[in-house]
């Protein structure tokens, strides 16, 4: 650790297989803040070599999301180090050079064996009841290796081995671990296995951060450092993303979404970053809302825990509104203003290019949505619409609990027209509005005055109160509203 002196170099190493999953995500994330925080290095690393698995468009896809996320990395697809590509596809003449290593030291030889063969002794093995090992079958002599048969790596010692690990503490695991694993598949790829140690070693990576689900294979990773004469890096194991019900881990099915579902779904990145930092580790104060360089700042990893953390979406959406609350006010009339030109009902309307409308309509959006696609179910619900145009409604709904008063209600609604007429200044806040109404409403009855008022301006059953409107709208697209209602009452 910091203990040798060396710079902190961490990775984080996903398959091209097509979704960024947002446990992948975490991963990379914290061991980016683990390397920004010690001024060290972070790889981004391509793990090409299943190409059975490999979805076309996958890099792109991965340097998309973390790029979205602002999460930089020091050396990746489209940046080399010392050590040549960060994408193994491109690294084959190294695990070669290593396989060759081991080779010489009697420490890895050719699979004498066909697959069908492989299977029959699987098979055997199953009907004696007994666990399949191929170091079972481990030929006296060594072949020479043509580099077309899987190289198997010789496990040199089958005992126990006790390691490590900065989350999960002193942890060990015996001989059922170890076996002659494949170092080179018959295609020329190395195994996850061999690629990521000789990648390891040759990035200087100094703490792996990966899912703890590699714990299980640690005792060959270790096996074969061993046999390489190299020290591993540390171990930093993290805990599963979950459910919300903690029952299990977090899978598709239960709505785990590619990141960049998120983008689309109008969350801020800041907010998925701090959102996805505490699912897992906490910096041991109240703290919740954390912005990049605060992560960076806090981060620890010996506060990482060891228990799985749970995914509630709530809790995403609170933070992506606490997120909100915080972008400059340009930045959110902006966003609205974007999202609603794109709206197929008020996408092309006049108003959504006036600033001064823009800015008035931004903090009644702002107070009902967490993310901006809200901005789109609040039109779909209707809750917009009325801002930019005469609403249509019936005129029963008008009437203060349904109570057909014409008269009165007529009177009412003169009486605000008369009085927004005669108010020479222009409305600056609703409370202004508010200022002239609310005492003639407070004397005749607040239900009375306010609501045929509020649904003459809005048309529904519930919007903002009739000051808020009245103050949106203007003093002449109120007027003109307020008559139509009372047009409809004769
Ligand atoms: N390619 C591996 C994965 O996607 C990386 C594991 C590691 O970080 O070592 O799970």
């Amino acid at each position: 650790m910091q203990e040798k002196n060396q710079k902190v170099v961490t990775r984080f190493a996903p398959s091209p297989t097509g979704f960024m999953h947002i446990g992948g995500v975490r991963t990379a994330l914290f061991a980016y803040l683990y390397a920004r925080k010690n001024n060290g290095t972070f790889i981004l690393r391509i793990e090409d070599t299943d190409k059975e698995r490999e979805v076309p468009g996958s890099i792109k896809h991965i340097q998309e999301s973390l790029t979205w996320l602002g999460i930089d990395w020091d050396f990746g697809p489209d940046k080399h180090g010392d050590f040549g590509s960060t994408i193994q596809s491109e690294r084959l003449p190294t695990y070669i050079e290593y396989a060759h290593k081991l080779i010489e030291k009697g420490l890895a030889y050719p699979d004498p064996y066909t697959q069908e063969e492989l299977a029959e002794f699987r098979k055997k093995a199953d009907e004696e009841k007994r666990p399949f090992l191929y170091r079972d079958y481990r030929p006296e002599v060594f072949e020479k290796w043509d580099g077309k048969k899987p190289l198997r790596f010789k496990v040199p010692e089958i005992k126990r081995y006790k390691w490590n690990d900065v989350v999960r503490g002193e942890l060990e695991a015996g001989e059922e671990a170890l076996d002659d694993f494949i170092l080179i598949k018959s295609d020329g790829y190395p195994t996850y296995n061999f690629a990521h140690i000789i990648d390891d070693l040759n990035m200087g990576v100094t703490h792996i951060m990966r899912g703890d689900e590699f714990i299980s294979s640690t005792p060959r990773f270790l096996s074969l450092y061993n046999a390489l004469e190299i020290e591993p890096p540390i171990f930093v194991s993290l805990p599963p993303i979950l459910r919300d019900d903690r029952t299990k881990k977090l899978g598709k099915r239960d709505g785990a979404k590619d990141i960049l579902e998120y983008r689309e779904e109008g969350y801020l990145p800041e907010a998925m970053l701090n959102f996805l930092a505490l699912i897992g580790w906490n910096p041991g104060t109240e703290q919740e809302i954390f912005t990049k360089d605060e992560l960076i700042k806090a981060f620890d990893i010996n506060k990482i825990q060891k228990a799985g953390g749970a995914f509630n979406e709530e809790k995403l959406d609170w933070m992506n509104k606490e997120h909100l609350r915080k972008l400059p006010v340009e930045t959110v009339r902006d966003e609205i203003s974007n999202r609603l030109k794109k709206n197929p009902t008020i996408g092309e309307n006049e108003k959504l290019n006036d600033r001064n409308f823009l800015a008035k309509i931004s903090d009644i959006v702002m107070d009902h949505i967490s993310k901006w696609s809200d901005i789109d179910i609040m039109v779909g619900a209707g809750e917009i619409e009325y801002f930019f145009e005469s609403p249509q409604y019936d005129h029963t709904l008008l009437y203060w609990k349904g109570n057909e008063d014409k008269e009165t209600t007529k009177k009412h609604l003169e009486w605000v027209i008369e009085t927004l007429k005669s108010a020479d200044e222009s409305f600056d806040s609703s409370d202004k509005v508010k200022s002239l109404i609310f005492d003639y409403a407070t004397e005749n009855g607040r239900g009375e005055v306010l609501w045929p008022l509020r649904v003459s301006l809005s048309g529904k059953e519930k919007s903002p109160d009739p000051f808020t409107l009245i103050y949106v709208l203007g003093r002449d697209e109120s007027i003109k509203r307020i008559t139509d209602a009372i047009g409809k009452l004769l």
